[in-house]
């Protein structure tokens, strides 16, 4: 078994982009909104943070109170689409439930849509065309490329079906020609679907979902999940996979960073294609 190191991918691409945006005379901004106060969402904002200025990006973080009012967090999502100093902006998720999060993700511009989540970018995404790719799946893809794992003709299994992870990645997947599954939480009999891929994307954020009797021999799995527990973080897959698996992403340390160094990527695209224009 080997494992796709996202960790060590992640700081490729980050030399990358760092060496793109030090060859561009102004520095690349990243916008950042967060409402409330998730202890959680902290710890993504100044990780993100972090990898900007590895980068010699700028992020500029906008943080309201949970009882703000929505027109106030649209209205700077308007200012923001207008700034032309501002090349992506993207909503710290989840929001409080009083929000209406559709509402405010789709007040971005579409070329500041960084993590894609737009009703336009993901229309796109939907008919081929050239947008955002949301950066969990676009990181997952990377680490395909990287480790020349072709999807030709592959039963590709994709536990969950959110608009955020998995519906983007089946729909890369296709674009692979990959044979795509989907499954959920309604779906009866997993295992049945899991012994038959032989990529097994799983992203529903339950602890150790699946374990090595769901999965077959020498099958391709990729944790998305992260599940925190007693400060630890653990992913939907039981690492005893590992005796039966050729490929294994680990929890921490494989999508998780990829995410992240997608988000710099995508930031650095909107920054050359505003710069275009
Ligand atoms: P989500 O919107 O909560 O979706 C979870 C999906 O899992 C749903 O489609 C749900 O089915 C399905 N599901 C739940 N329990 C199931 C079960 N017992 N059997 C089969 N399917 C089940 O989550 P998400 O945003 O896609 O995120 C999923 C996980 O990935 C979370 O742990 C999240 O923290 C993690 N994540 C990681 C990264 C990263 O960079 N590594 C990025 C984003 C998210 P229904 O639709 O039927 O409810």
């Amino acid at each position: 078994m080997k494992l796709l190191d996202g960790k060590l991918l992640s700081f490729k691409i980050k030399d990358e982009v760092k060496a793109l945006a030090d060859s561009y005379h102004q520095t690349p901004i990243l916008a950042i909104i967060s409402i409330g106060n998730n202890q959680e969402n902290e710890i993504y904002v100044k990780n993100k943070r972090k990898a900007c200025e590895f980068v010699g990006m700028s992020m500029l973080h906008f943080r309201y109170d949970e009882n703000v009012s929505q027109d106030k967090v649209i209205r700077k999502i308007k200012e923001l689409n207008k700034d032309k100093t501002i090349n992506g902006i993207i909503v710290q998720l989840p929001l409080p439930s009083s929000f209406d999060s559709s509402k405010i993700i789709n007040t971005i511009s579409p070329n500041k849509d960084v993590d894609g989540l737009t009703i336009e970018s993901q229309g796109k995404l939907f008919n081929g065309l050239d947008t955002f790719i949301p950066c969990t799946a676009k990181g997952i893809l990377e680490l395909f490329d990287y480790y020349k794992i072709d999807l030709e003709g592959k039963h590709v299994v994709i536990v969950g079906r959110s608009n955020l992870v998995s519906k983007p990645i089946m729909i890369e997947c296709l674009k692979r020609n990959a044979t795509v599954t989907m499954c959920h939480s309604k779906t009866n009999n997993l295992k049945d679907y899991t012994l038959s891929a032989d990529i097994l994307i799983v992203a529903t954020h339950k602890k150790y979902l699946i374990d090595k009797t769901m999965i077959k021999k020498d099958a391709i799995i990729i944790d998305v999940g992260i599940n925190k527990e007693d400060g630890k973080i653990f992913g939907d897959v039981n690492p005893n996979v590992e005796e039966k698996a050729l490929y294994l992403t680990p929890v921490p340390g494989g999508v998780g960073p990829m995410t992240v160094s997608m988000l710099l990527k995508n930031t650095m695209i909107a920054y050359i294609n505003q710069n275009k224009e």
